[in-house]
């Protein structure tokens, strides 16, 4: 036989786009349109209902940029097509197009249809414009077409290009002219035997992409295809409609083969709580997304959705009330599913012990309390990489499994595993999934399952994975076209048998098929969006600040309850964990959102520390009485300056002079200076740069022979795609070592001396203060930044006389080693890493370590220098650098620009042990208030090994106290545990504060056995 495919392909795809698409709709019918601008942010229905509305043709323009345009529809069904008096296989249903571009769903105009009484029926999207007219809910008993579009006109930030500054994301910079025009609001009338020929076309059009044309499968498929263009007649569709279905009924009746691979295609909708639009906007997606599926499940009562975030349920609750009863509904058949269990889909890397534990707190309560199910999967499909702490504290929140695809977007390295244990710091597993379909927006067209099936990793021990299906980022969700493809494929040679399933269901099959999955252990870098962990550094300081200010509220409002019977204020303190919760969405603490979001959360980081300080305040008043002592409130987990951990002590007069005084070196201030103290002495050049730190019981020097720490550096930052995700790795070849002081001098600072060094460059000034304290090991550097470069990126650099082939760095309850050298090409792309509040490097016998009090971005790399000692030609040491600012330029044009402050300190002959100290005691600086008395700790733990890293009420308003500890070195402790009030049973409990059982006493205290990087949580009655 000759070979046609080529011509046959092309044949089909004329026929499809010029006459099968276009003959779904038999006939049309036009409607009234009227219009009221808002003008404004959106406004409840009712008041849009209230509204005077104007006359608005086909065609005319609407919606300046963020605005929202509401539409008035009315007019009638022609009753030859109205329910009982349509044709049979046909139905009328309301057809709108807002103007929509080749953008996605999600990305422009979107729009909501709501009844003429305030019910939400479903969205208006591209590729999704139907609205049904059931009777009685959109269509009047009359035939009478009456209803409200809520058009929302956001714009398409990017517009096609990823990189160029736009003006698009806020209100005042993106223009005032409208940006859509209404294209089509008409009623249309559906022939259902077109639309279900074009599914079959669609499903096999598709297999014959993706089948071997020299398959007899694929030669089947087509010629199947090319009798169907021949029966059916372009003139007359709807009359030949079904002979094309019959020509194509035995290629889609063939059976799938044995070993065909399974995909539980599930439900989903990727809603970015705020991204490339502001929250409010996503309160709207949530409400839009969720009608479309509600309005899916109404025709095909097999579909499920799987739903995440608490957070956005509980918009829809409080904007929706109506839609979140239906929604319950769902849920309580189980169609519509909660899933993931934390309170956003949160950026991993960058929440802090406590919060990270509280999103699935929050998140799970949420879920219990408001729709009665416990999700038992962490779902984060779209975060920038994995933290080793994860396992633990998804298994302690009680959650097994674990889903994400993320990792597929390495640029380097391809995981090696699809379904897996992932094992964290302390030793605990959960059962992980990565979708080798590598989309969390899957449409399940052939090419989609074709790749799941070519990539899935396990095959020939296990043969299931998960497919989430449904147009996302921006919402939308899945559509009926996608789920006719799920039909069409459920048992169809040459294709994987896809079932329309949920996520338990998935793990569930996937657990029973696979006996011994093989075992990924630590952390889940991401070999992309590096950038992420400095972008938006205002943003990051507003985390970190809310993190330690949370724990300083908990921990004083809980001790003034205990002590003094002052009421706790848990649903304040509720309220501003949510808040604080929310602006860890992976879009928003990484700092890859548009100027608005950006804007918003300093502004809510602001009022969350005004809160909170108005919290300690009241607390400490309460406790301390009001005498005019100075009292010394240390929040820290550990002792110092004489004050105990979580206590206060009254001192003998004012802290002042607790800084050394630094002195000329040698030969004068043009030589540099010499801080010194009893522990360490600190060399400081005439241009600002530390040249020597020794530590003075050994001798030993920290700083790399002939090397300059404290070294500012300046990078290009221009990476080659996603602006303010991405630090690609060529910015370290083209470096600017920021050498000049324009001056420095010796200043009085609040604590004593500093030596304050000033430099200039660019259209930027940098201010540095250096201060050692009068004892200890930490020289303590602030850097103040007035920034206004672009594209650049500020490191600050301490190369170090440490041959350490690896790195230590704080992650939630613990720490991670990562080499330091660049071996393979795993070792080679994790080239930025992130780090909590400190990060460390050793040799056996001395170590140094680098505290930082907002900053997340590291690099510590092995570093070779030529002028080596002891007749060596060269040394290796470990230049440790912290990434301090950068500059993007997408989706923010003025990202970062501004005012700075960070501070971080070099600790000399550090142990892990200071460097966790230090590390809390940075971020949670000593409070001097005045009183009458100190505060006696409600906890104690005989061993530092064992952190207490939250002291708060219970959640459940019982009165109980709750402390949170851990073993912090990855070591085994056995510790006594000191409660200093009266007690009743204490209980070992789960993150939610669910009994696992008693804990193990010794009289009045309580003995913990811990094992490394063990999270421990206590619950003890009053
Ligand atoms: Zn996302």
């Amino acid at each position: 036989m000759h070979d046609t495919t080529v011509r046959t392909t092309m044949r089909l795809e004329r026929f499809v786009r010029d006459w099968l698409e276009g003959a779904v709709h038999r006939d049309r019918r036009p409607l009234e349109v009227a219009s009221w601008t808002v003008g404004g942010e959106p406004v409840p229905f009712a008041e849009a209902a209230r509204a005077t509305y104007e006359p608005h043709a086909i065609g005319a323009p609407w919606g300046r940029p963020w605005d929202t345009v509401w539409f008035r529809v009315t007019g009638e069904v022609p009753p030859e097509w109205r329910p009982g008096s349509a044709p049979a296989g046909t139905r009328a249903e309301l057809v709108v197009d807002l103007g929509f571009t080749g953008a996605g769903p999600g990305f422009q105009a979107e729009g909501t249809a709501w009844t003429t009484d305030g019910r939400i029926i479903k969205a208006v999207e591209p590729r999704n414009q139907h609205v049904p007219l059931a009777p009685g809910v959109a269509l009047g008993a009359d035939g009478t077409v009456d209803l409200f579009v809520e058009a929302a006109a956001n714009p398409d930030v990017p517009n096609g290009a990823w990189t160029r500054p736009t003006p698009m994301g806020a209100w005042d910079t993106a223009g005032d002219a409208p940006i859509y025009s209404l294209r089509t609001m008409h009623v249309a009338l559906v022939d259902e035997t077109v639309a279900e020929l074009l599914a079959d076309v669609r499903t096999l059009s598709g297999m014959v992409r993706v089948l071997p044309p020299a398959s007899p499968r694929g030669a089947q498929v087509l010629r199947a295809l090319e009798d169907m263009l021949d029966v059916v007649d372009p003139d007359d569709i709807a009359g030949t409609a079904a002979a094309g279905r019959a020509a194509l009924a035995d290629a889609l009746a063939a059976p799938a083969t044995p070993s065909a691979h399974r995909v539980h295609a599930v439900g989903h909708a990727h809603i970015d709580s705020a991204w490339l639009w502001p929250t409010r906007e996503t309160v709207r997606k949530c409400a839009r997304t969720f009608s479309n599926v509600l309005s899916l499940m109404d025709e095909d009562p097999d579909v499920r959705f799987a739903c995440s975030s608490a957070q956005q349920y509980a918009w829809v609750q409080e904007h929706y009330p109506e839609l979140f009863e239906r929604i319950r509904e769902r849920v309580r058949e189980g169609r519509f599913v909660p899933v993931g269990g934390m309170w956003v889909e949160s950026d991993t890397n960058l929440p802090g012990s406590e919060a990270l534990a509280r999103q699935l707190v929050a998140g799970k309560r949420y879920f219990i309390d408001e729709l009665g199910v416990e999700p038992r999967e962490v779902w984060l499909p779209d975060s920038f990489g994995y933290t080793a702490a994860m396992p633990q504290l998804a298994r302690l929140a009680g959650s097994e499994n674990f889903l994400t695809q993320k990792i597929s977007w390495n640029d380097t390295n391809t995981m090696p595993h699809h379904t897996f244990w992932w094992e964290g710091i302390d030793g605990s597993r959960v059962f992980t999934h990565f979708p080798p379909v590598d989309t969390y927006n899957s449409d399940l067209s052939a090419e989609e399952l074709e790749r799941a099936e070519r990539q899935y990793a396990e095959k020939g021990r296990a043969n299931t994975s998960l497919a989430p299906f449904g147009y996302g980022d921006g919402g939308g969700g899945p559509t009926r076209e996608m789920v006719a493809q799920a039909r069409r494929t459920a048992d169809l040679e040459g294709s994987p048998r896809v079932e329309l399933s949920d996520s338990q269901s998935f793990f569930d099959a996937a657990r029973a098929e696979y006996a011994a999955p093989p075992t990924w252990v630590g952390e889940m870098y991401l070999e992309y969006h590096r950038g992420t962990y400095t972008s938006q550094a205002r943003t990051k300081r507003g985390n970190r600040r809310s993190e330690h200010l949370l724990r300083e509220a908990e921990l004083w409002a809980t001790t003034a309850a205990v002590r003094c019977g002052t009421p706790y204020p848990a649903e304040r303190l509720q309220r501003i964990w949510r808040t604080v919760l929310l602006q860890q969405f992976h879009d928003i603490l990484p700092g890859s959102s548009i100027a608005w979001v950006h804007r918003e959360a300093e502004r809510n980081y602001a009022e969350v520390a005004r809160e909170l300080e108005e919290i300690v305040a009241t607390s400490l008043r309460a406790l301390v009485g009001d005498g005019d002592a100075t009292v010394a409130v240390n929040s820290a987990p550990f002792a110092r300056d004489g004050v105990t951990g979580v206590g206060a002590r009254v001192l003998d007069g004012p802290r002042r002079g607790t800084t050394v005084a630094p002195v000329p070196a040698a030969t004068g201030p043009s030589d540099g200076w010499v801080l010194e103290n009893d522990v360490v002495r600190v060399v400081v050049d005439a241009s600002g740069h530390v040249v020597s730190a020794v530590d003075r019981a050994t001798g030993r020097e920290a700083v790399l022979p002939g090397a300059r720490a404290n070294l500012l550096q300046l990078h290009r930052d221009i990476p080659n795609e996603w602006e303010a995700w991405d630090i690609d790795e060529h910015h370290r070849r083209t470096t600017t070592d920021l050498d000049a002081a324009a001056k420095v001098e010796v200043v009085d600072g609040p604590a004593g001396p500093a030596l304050r060094v000033l430099r200039e460059f660019g259209s930027s000034r940098v201010e540095q203060d250096l201060e050692l304290p009068t004892d200890g090991r930490a020289l303590r550097i602030t850097t103040r930044v007035d920034w206004h470069e672009r594209q650049k990126l500020l490191k600050l650099a301490f190369p170090l006389d440490v041959r350490a082939e690896r790195a230590t760095s704080e992650i939630q309850f613990g720490h991670v080693h990562r080499p330091t050298h660049v071996n393979t090409s795993w070792d080679h792309a994790r080239f930025e890493t992130v780090a909590h509040r400190w990060v460390h490097v050793a040799e056996p016998g001395f170590g140094v370590a680098v505290t930082n009090d907002s900053t997340y971005g590291h690099d510590i790399t092995a570093t070779r220098v030529d002028d080596g000692r002891d007749g060596r030609d060269s040394a290796t040491g470990t230049t440790v650098r912290l990434s301090l600012l950068r500059a993007p330029m997408f989706p923010d044009p003025d990202a970062d620009q501004g005012e700075h402050e960070l501070r971080c300190e070099l600790v000399v002959g550090a142990g892990i042990d200071d460097a966790i100290r230090h590390g809390y005691a940075l971020n949670l600086p000593e409070r001097v208030v005045t009183g009458e008395r100190g505060v006696e700790p409600l906890v104690t733990v005989d061993d530092d090994a064992v952190v207490v890293e939250a002291v708060k009420l219970a959640e459940d308003g019982s009165g109980d106290v709750v402390l949170r500890l851990y073993e912090s070195r990855g070591g085994r402790a056995r510790a006594r545990v000191a409660l200093g009030f009266a007690h009743g049973d204490v209980e070992v409990t789960d993150l939610l504060e669910r009994p696992v059982g008693a804990a193990e006493r010794d009289g009045d205290d309580v003995v913990v056995d811990l094992t490394g990087f063990q999270v421990l949580t206590l619950r003890v009655r009053r």
